[in-house]
């Protein structure tokens, strides 16, 4: 039996940001992980994810600012370019409810916003052709995270702080019955002195005697390469939202301009979800995006099958297990979670060590299901 202070299960964006926090703080931390650290297997690889600060919620608004700070810090110990604020529009027809409701919660918190008229907007960026009489909102703060990197660079920054990183270790069950939880792997047992789960959508499977009720749907998001690649590019463009569509783009980063359909994809499972390439979606997104960006071709490019991992109320958990008080839970993050990561990481770290946050994190407790 292994014995280690500290344990997280699952890298992917909240277990890698979980260790670093941890080992920032000083104490001795293990993540074990089921692929390599970067895989593409689960929910957070590739190149970008939306940064934004736009919600229908205050408390997301308030977690998106609260966690800048902690991203420039992280590029600052790196020395890595992670946060990318190219600002984001968002559009619909005037009185979409969604819309107005997002754009009331921005001024109650004093976000840094602007409406535009699509007139506005078309002469702002000259590469974007919103609907004319569309309105939209650009909030400064917004932009899009370099996702991968955040990842490798959470973990690398952990290792220097002389965290453990397990690869290729899978954990095949969880004991809760002793004073201290264990952990069974097809590498050895660990106990540890606490114990923190982020195996995204694997964690109803890890989770399955508490009755989390999380549902796991198949995304899929896809590249399109333009005929010259200066006007897309971040200095250019902000990220930006089709709200009647449902559909949301970035500047050219990395392989092209990312383009994804936020509706939700067909239920699946994490084991069983078939990776092939959706070339309805595809087509769909072409259309739109020839639509949004008419002044060029635009060519297929890669494409890549994610997995939302949903709450009823899309709301993320963040608690104790209810049954064991050396357990803590990151789960459910809704295909909304990537640009608060480093913050939960933090989040979960002052829960295991400290036992509080000084975090608003009351809407993510487990007991809102019961
Ligand atoms: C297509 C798509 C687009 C998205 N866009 C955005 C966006 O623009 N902005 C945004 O903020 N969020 C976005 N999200 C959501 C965001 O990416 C996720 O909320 C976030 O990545 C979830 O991270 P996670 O750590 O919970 O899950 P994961 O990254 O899946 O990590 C879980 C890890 O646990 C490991 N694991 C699981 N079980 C075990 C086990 N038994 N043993 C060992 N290891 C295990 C897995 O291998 C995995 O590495 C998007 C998601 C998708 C799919």
């Amino acid at each position: 039996m292994n014995h280690v202070e500290y344990l997280v299960v699952g890298l992917g964006a909240m277990g890698s940001a979980a260790l670093y926090h941890l080992t920032q703080q000083g104490v001795q931390a293990t993540g074990i992980e089921q692929f390599e650290v970067g895989h593409g297997f689960g929910s957070s690889h590739g190149h970008s994810r939306v940064f934004r600060t736009f919600y229908d919620k205050p408390v997301y608004t308030e977690l998106a600012m609260a966690s800048i700070p902690l991203w420039r810090n992280l590029e600052a110990q790196s020395d890595e370019h992670l946060l990318y604020q190219t600002g984001m529009l968002c559009y619909a027809p005037p009185g979409h409810a969604s819309l107005e409701q997002h754009i009331r919660v921005q001024a109650s918190v004093g976000g840094s916003h602007d409406i535009l008229s699509s007139e506005e907007v078309n002469s702002r960026y000259p590469a974007l052709h919103i609907p004319n009489g569309n309105i939209a909102c650009l909030t400064h703060d917004s932009g899009f995270l370099h996702a991968a990197l955040a990842i490798r660079t959470h973990v690398a920054q952990a290792r220097g702080g002389g965290a453990e990183v397990l690869e290729q270790t899978k954990v095949k069950g969880i004991d809760l019955t002793s004073r201290l939880p264990e952990v069974e792997t097809d590498r050895g047992r660990y106990r540890c002195e606490h114990l923190i789960i982020t195996a995204g959508p694997w964690a109803g499977r890890l989770l399955q005697e508490i009755d989390v009720p999380l549902t796991v749907t198949r995304q899929q998001k896809f590249y399109f390469t333009p005929q010259q690649r200066a006007p897309f590019l971040p200095e250019h463009l902000p990220v930006f939202c089709d709200y009647m569509a449902n559909f949301y783009g970035f500047p050219y980063f990395g392989p092209g301009v990312k383009v994804a359909d936020d509706n939700l994809g067909t239920i699946t499972d994490p084991v069983a979800i078939n990776r092939d390439i959706n070339l309805e979606t595809q087509a769909m997104l072409k259309q739109w995006l020839e639509q949004v960006m008419p002044e060029t071709r635009w060519t297929e490019g890669e494409f890549a099958t994610c997995m939302y991992t949903l709450t009823p109320d899309r709301d993320f958990i963040i608690d104790y297990h209810p049954a064991h008080p050396r357990v803590l839970i990151g789960a459910g993050f809704s295909g909304h979670g990537f640009k608060f990561s480093t913050l939960i990481g933090r989040i979960l770290s002052d829960l295991a060590i400290a036992g509080r946050t000084d975090y608003p994190i009351e809407p993510f407790h487990l007991e809102r299901f019961r």
